[in-house]
C-alpha cells in the first residue's frame, strides 16, 4: 500500500458543516492525526489509529504525520474550521519543506473547512460583504509590532477585520490593545461580533459598539472570533430577534475620508 496524507478541516464544531469530501477522506484514513479535542470529534472505528498531540507542536505533528505516510499509512491529519487558516495545513508544509527528500513523493491533499470567520458571519447576517481581512492575534508565531502594525494598516484602509486567536490564559491583554487601536481609527458605535463556538451546542453571539467590545474585551475567550466591523457596517434592527449585521457590497468613498478624516 503506498502511503498518503490529507489535510482535512472538520469546519467550526457541527458535523453538519463538514463537507462530504471531508469526510470521505476521514473515512479512507487508516491515520488520523491532530489536536486531541478535533480528534474526539471523530468516532472510534476498527482498524484506524488515532494519533493525539497538544495544540502547541504542531510542525513536529505535522512531521509524524509525514513518517506515517512514508511509511505507507493513508494519514488524515485534521484541524478545526479550515485547515488552512492558522492550522494545521502550513505546519505539513513547513515540515515538508525542512524534511527527507523521499517525504516530497508523498501525496499531500488538503480538504477545506467552514472557516470560524464564515461561520461566524452567517450567523449574524452578511458582515463580510465588503472587503475584509482575517489576523490571527497570537503572538506565540510573529512579534506583537508585526500584529499592531498589520492592524493600523487594515484599520486605516477601512476593512472589516476578523481576528482569530483574540485571546488566552496565556496571551490575556493582546484583544484589549487591538480594540483600542481600533478605537483610535473607527467611530465608537462601529458594530463588533464576539462570535464564540459557533456550531457548538455552547455557542453565544454577542453584537456590540466598538466602545463596548473595547470595555469587554476580558469577555471573549479562545473559542471566539472577533469581528471588527468597517464603516459602513450596519445593523437591521428586528423586533423579536437580534439584529442582521451587514456590510452592503458597494462603497461610496476612499478609506482616507471614511477611516482617517482626510481625503
Ligand atoms: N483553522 C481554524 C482556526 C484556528 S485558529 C478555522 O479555520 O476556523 C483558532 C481560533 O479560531 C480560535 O481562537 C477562534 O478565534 C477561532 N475559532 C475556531 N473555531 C471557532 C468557532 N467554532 N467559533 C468561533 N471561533 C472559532
Amino acid at each position: 500500500m503506498s502511503g498518503s496524507l490529507t489535510i482535512v478541516g472538520l469546519g467550526p464544531g457541527t458535523p453538519d458543516w463538514i463537507t462530504p469530501a471531508a469526510q470521505t477522506a476521514l473515512d479512507a484514513a487508516t491515520d488520523l492525526v491532530g489536536y486531541g479535542p478535533y480528534l474526539d470529534r471523530i468516532p472510534e472505528r476498527e482498524g484506524r489509529t488515532k494519533h493525539a498531540s497538544d495544540n502547541r507542536v504542531e510542525v513536529e505533528r505535522a512531521g509524524h504525520a509525514l513518517a506515517l505516510a512514508a511509511e505507507g499509512k493513508r494519514v488524515a491529519v485534521v484541524s478545526g474550521g479550515d485547515p488552512g487558516v492558522f492550522a494545521m495545513a502550513a505546519a505539513v508544509f513547513e515540515a515538508l519543506e525542512a524534511g527527507p527528500e523521499a517525504w516530497r513523493a508523498i501525496p499531500v491533499t488538503v480538504e477545506p473547512g467552514i472557516t470560524a470567520m464564515l461561520a461566524a458571519a452567517a450567523r449574524a447576517g452578511a458582515p463580510l460583504g465588503g472587503d475584509f481581512c482575517a489576523i490571527s492575534l497570537s503572538d506565540n508565531l510573529k512579534p506583537w509590532e508585526v500584529v499592531t502594525a498589520r492592524l493600523a494598516a487594515v484599520l486605516a484602509a477601512d476593512l472589516v477585520i476578523c481576528l482569530y486567536n483574540p485571546i488566552s490564559k496565556a496571551r490575556p491583554w493582546q484583544l484589549g490593545k487591538a480594540l483600542e487601536l481600533a478605537c483610535q481609527h473607527r467611530d465608537a458605535a462601529t458594530p463588533v461580533l464576539f462570535a464564540r463556538a459557533v456550531g457548538r451546542p455552547d455557542e453565544a453571539l454577542r453584537i456590540l459598539t466598538l466602545a463596548e467590545a473595547a470595555a469587554q474585551a476580558g469577555t471573549a475567550d479562545m473559542a471566539t472570533l472577533v469581528m471588527i466591523g468597517a464603516s459602513s457596517t450596519r445593523l437591521i434592527a428586528r423586533e423579536s430577534a437580534a439584529p442582521y449585521v451587514y456590510t452592503p457590497r458597494s462603497v461610496a468613498s476612499s478609506p482616507c475620508v471614511t477611516s482617517q478624516g482626510r481625503t
